[in-house]
């Protein structure tokens, strides 16, 4: 050990995917000092996620970064818009999933200072990293973990970096938001449940100018079926860049080795014509759903993909993952500052694990195309039923009771609702009033005895709408007060 560099910090977070960095973001929203690592050389440009809940915004809207992530999604589309669904033998041949059919499992978001915002991961992931720059120097592209040992008091990491030399990393905690393959769960002995794959894929991001071919019939998802391929497309910009997945059968055949021409030539008949192609990057996935046990090893904690993997159908995972992070790392501050004692850490794992057993489900019961666009067919009429709309799974759970809610109304363990109010003279909103602190919030007849901050509808605080007031917001009497955690949880 004697020749390694040694540091000393508050948090190690492995991996700088975007649960990583949202873990920092909120790690330096909170004043805990961390460091990051991420072993490739730079940020994944991979696409994946492209779907980022308006709950997600909040969350970015709370660091400061909600503007800058919807200026990208704006570039993000070259024509037409992002959504809707086709399918056919051929992209080109494909047809329109008509909208006659589609069965509204909820006709309108939830009140929000955000929206579902659809960008590209590979867009948000430079936002955050630039972020993470202009705020902390911590951040270490190209090292990788490569042994841990924890102790009673912290956890202590062997690193080697780009050029090769190794450090030593002491760190009260350790976060492992090191991808589904993650060597910290392994290494923890942690083991996962849930449901196997029934499909496996190979996602191909590749370029092809299909700009006038799409014109007019742009599309979220694409799928197609002819007699020598299967798959399904996903735009990227609408214009140039796409992912195709490639569905394969892997007793059969191994498609993440095929050479770039084999790819090219399956690309073609998906795509419908014999056009130029550039193969960018490719990934192997599955549609498996894997929970992890527990989330927690001492001072080891799993997010993100580390922690729970689930298709992709219904945009959950990433959003899922970068809730994880919001949730833990004001929890971390608190205890690290002695705010609060250490069995506020058990409240990670029984919070986060159930919302990931959901939302995995959720994932499954989408595995059929049209049963994801929300249309019944005598093929999903058994599971249909059982679909939870996505704006309750994202939007409207409830810790306290492991379920979710029709309405917001301050129920415990729910995320207190939105209202714009003025505040010092200034349009905010409510969810803009929690940060690192707890808040206690009130109706105009209420008071409060102690230290924490305390908001007063009526005095401090006053609805934008008129028809709106403190008991229609929260279903309370006008004396009655609620403490609201620093993410915005009713405790
Ligand atoms: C086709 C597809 C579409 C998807 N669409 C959506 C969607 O619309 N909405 C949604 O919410 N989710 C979606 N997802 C899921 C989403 O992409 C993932 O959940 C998300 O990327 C996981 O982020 P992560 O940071 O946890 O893991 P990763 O992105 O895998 O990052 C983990 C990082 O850890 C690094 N690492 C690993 N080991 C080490 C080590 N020893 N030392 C240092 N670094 C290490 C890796 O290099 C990697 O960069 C989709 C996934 C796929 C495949």
């Amino acid at each position: 050990m004697s020749n390694e560099h040694l540091n000393e910090t508050g948090v190690l977070i492995t991996g700088g995917g975007i649960v990583g960095l949202s873990a920092a973001l909120f790690l330096h929203q909170n004043n805990v000092p961390f460091i990051l690592i991420e072993k490739n050389p730079t940020l994944s440009m991979l696409p994946r996620a492209r779907g980022f809940s308006a709950r997600t915004m909040e969350l970015y809207r709370s660091v400061g970064l909600q503007q800058a992530i919807e200026k990208q999604a704006l570039k993000a589309w070259k024509q037409g818009t992002f959504g809707g669904a086709r399918s056919g033998k051929s992209m080109l041949d494909s047809l329109s999933l008509s909208e006659a059919d589609v069965q509204r499992l909820h006709s309108e978001a939830d009140p929000s200072p955000c929206m579902l915002t659809a960008c590209p991961q590979t867009l948000i992931e430079p936002v955050l990293y630039e972020a993470l720059l202009d705020r902390e120097q911590n951040i270490h592209f190209g090292w990788e973990l490569i042994e841990i040992s924890q102790h009673k008091s912290g956890v202590t990491a062997r690193v080697r970096d780009s050029e090769g030399a190794l450090h030593q990393i002491n760190a009260s905690f350790l976060f492992a938001a090191d991808g589904a393959r993650s060597s910290i769960r392994s290494a923890s002995g942690i083991q996962r449940k849930g449901i196997e794959a029934s499909r496996h894929y190979l996602n191909i991001f590749f370029e092809a100018d299909l700009t006038d071919d799409v014109c007019g019939k742009t599309f979220s998802q694409c799928e197609v079926s002819n007699d020598t391929v299967k798959g399904l497309f996903l735009s990227m910009n609408n214009t140039t860049r796409w992912s195709f997945h490639l569905d394969y059968d892997p007793d059969k055949c191994h498609p993440e080795q095929w050479d770039d021409n084999a790819l090219i030539s399956a690309l073609r008949s998906a795509i419908g014509k014999d056009c130029e192609i550039k193969v960018l990057a490719r990934s192997p996935w599955n549609t498996r759903v894997k929970v992890a046990n527990v989330y927690r090893r001492d001072r080891i904690f799993l997010m993100g993909d580390a922690a729970h993997v689930m298709p992709p159908w219904g945009g959950f995972n990433a959003n899922t993952g970068i809730a994880d992070a919001h949730n833990l790392c004001w929890k971390i501050a608190h205890v690290l500052a002695g705010k609060d004692d250490e069995s506020l850490l058990e409240t990670y794992e029984t919070e986060r694990l159930p919302v990931a057993e959901r939302n995995g489900k959720q994932a499954w019961l989408r595995t059929d195309f049209d049963a994801r666009f929300q249309i019944k067919s005598p093929g999903n009429a058994g599971y249909f039923n059982d679909i939870i709309d996505c704006n309750e799974l994202h939007m409207r759970y409830e810790y306290a009771r492991n379920r979710t809610v029709e309405k917001l109304l301050c129920q415990p363990g729910t995320r207190f609702p939105h209202l714009w109010v003025i505040y010092c003279g200034k349009t905010i909103s409510t969810l803009d009033l929690f940060d690192t602190e707890y808040v206690r919030l009130g109706g105009p007849d209420s008071y409060a005895l102690g230290q924490e901050c305390f908001y007063r509808f009526g005095h401090e605080l006053f609805p934008c709408e008129e028809s709106s007031s403190w008991r229609s917001l929260t279903g309370l009497a006008d004396n009655q007060t609620i403490l609201v955690r620093p993410d915005g949880f009713i405790v």
